[in-house]
């Protein structure tokens, strides 16, 4: 069988660090680079007698996700403990939610290409996340930062419903877009704020069965998950064709090497003993606190996008662009009413403001440029003072260097404005009824097809350069005065 025979089959848990400023269950700092187990306490140490406390943030942020991805909300949210030995886990346990989580369904809009399709959600629940091993440090010994322990996390568990690398790279993408619109997470990879699990199995295409399958952990880049799954499907299918099956286990990924290696197999897979969580009662949602939840999302990543491409009619790609980060979408909505020419300001936007900022390190809110500079920018173009090439090329780097300064002052200290074309097609045009007054007396009473000589006269005299439709207005204003 060959490789087309076969179709993929994956699943994903991603963890999303929430940007609350204390932990889950404490009133632990959350700030990232803090130096080794300095953002410490008895409580994320889990120490005897010390009881958690449920972040507030934290459930509200989990909701608005919840709400966000068309989920239910659970009205009563309950906690467990899921135990496990290990040395960065000090209490011996992780607080999650097992029976009752926050949300439960709803779905992501992933877009490939031109086409849309849902990945449905099987839950959402709020945990806390452990600590951190570094083995990398010394040859026999190992160190633990528990600067990480309690940190507030969620967890998104999906259905198998991903077919493709490409298609975990859009959910991922998704979801970093959609945390950041609702404002609850910084959604940085590098950083570990988004990680994921991917579960992937394969089958022969166009059946339904659901074969073993094994689980890469902690993907912290799109590029690595897309290598980790890529690896999985060859050495999948390498075992399926030569009649084996795949053994169910836990694989790390190296990245080095573009490798995936067991970490564990099903038989010594943990048994988590997961129970009720004893220190922390169940949580009651009002329905005061959904309707605020519900009233924190003010525009979605998708329907941003939708807005710019099907309502405005603006191509994938610069929609694309002017619907990745909610400020962008904002930004631009706020000028597209105030603007007329609406082509000239998703050009600026997309090809000038955007990179300009970038190549400078800055993101919008950081622009020095205000919005009332903007506005005025652009009018020097449509209006035609100014010359595109012009604008583009020296005024808005000018201005960049000197940003507390008007387009239209910096311009005219320049020299740059062009001059009112108006009163010297005028004068010309003046020149040429004293030469002939007997046409122009035609001309005036009714001989419309004289307006062409006086438009070549005119052209001869300005070497062709002037603008045949500003100086026909000209010609006819002119005439009705008469
Ligand atoms: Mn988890």
């Amino acid at each position: 069988m060959g490789q087309e025979a076969f179709e993929t089959i994956i699943g994903l848990e991603v963890h999303v660090q929430l940007s609350t400023e204390s932990k889950a269950f404490c009133r632990d700092k959350t700030e990232f680079g803090g130096s080794p187990n300095s953002q410490i306490s008895a409580i994320s140490l889990g120490h005897p007698g010390t009881l958690p406390f449920m972040n507030k943030k934290q459930v509200q942020y989990a909701t608005r996700l919840g709400l966000a991805l068309n989920g239910n909300i659970n009205e009563v949210n309950t906690f467990d403990r899921k135990n496990y030995f290990y040395a960065d886990l000090p209490k011996g346990y992780q607080i999650t939610q097992d029976k009752k989580p926050i949300s439960v369904g709803g779905y992501l809009p992933i877009k490939m290409g031109d086409v849309w399709k849902n990945i449905r959600i099987h839950h959402i629940h709020i945990e806390e996340d452990a600590g951190k091993s570094i083995h990398t440090l010394h040859d026999s010994k190992s160190f633990i930062d528990l600067n990480r322990a309690g940190m507030p996390l969620i967890e998104i568990v999906t259905e198998p419903d991903l077919r493709s690398g490409a298609e975990v790279d859009a959910f991922m993408t998704g979801i970093r877009q959609l945390v950041r619109y609702l404002e609850i997470s910084d959604g940085n990879m590098e950083e570990g704020s988004l990680r994921c699990d991917v579960n992937i199995s394969i089958r022969p295409k166009g059946t339904d069965i659901l074969n073993n399958r094994c689980e890469v952990k902690n993907v912290n880049s799109m590029k690595f998950a897309r290598q980790a799954i890529e690896f999985e499907e060859l050495r999948q299918q390498k075992i399926v064709e030569e009649g084996g099956t795949v053994a169910q286990q836990t694989l790390n990924f190296d990245p080095a090497i573009g490798v995936t290696s067991p970490l564990r197999s099903k038989e010594d897979a943990h048994d988590y003993r997961y129970f009720p969580e004893p220190d922390l009662p169940p949580i009651h949602l009002s329905a005061d606190f959904l309707d605020t939840e519900r009233k924190n999302i003010t525009i979605l990543p998708w329907e941003a996008f939708h807005f710019l491409h099907n309502e405005l009619g603006l191509p994938v790609q610069e929609a694309s662009i002017l619907s990745e980060l909610k400020d962008t979408f904002i930004f631009y909505k706020g000028l597209l009413e105030k603007v007329e020419d609406k082509k000239l300001l998703t050009n600026f936007m997309v090809n000038k403001l955007l990179p300009s900022l970038h190549e400078k390190g800055l993101s919008l809110a950081d622009s020095p440029l205000s919005k009332e500079g903007i506005l005025q920018f652009l009018s020097l173009i449509s209006s035609e003072k100014l010359s595109h090439s012009i604008a583009y090329q020296k005024l808005f780097p000018l201005w960049m260097e000197n940003p507390s300064l008007h387009p239209l002052d910096l311009a005219e200290s320049q020299q740059w404005l062009q001059e009112k074309e108006e009163g010297k097609i005028e004068l010309i045009f003046k020149e040429i009824i004293a030469e002939y007054p007997q046409k122009w007396s035609e001309f005036t009473s009714g001989k419309k097809g004289l307006a062409g000589f006086f438009m070549g006269e005119l052209m001869k005299k300005t070497g062709g350069k002037s603008n045949p439709k500003e100086a026909m207005d000209i010609l006819i204003s002119m005439q009705n005065k008469k």
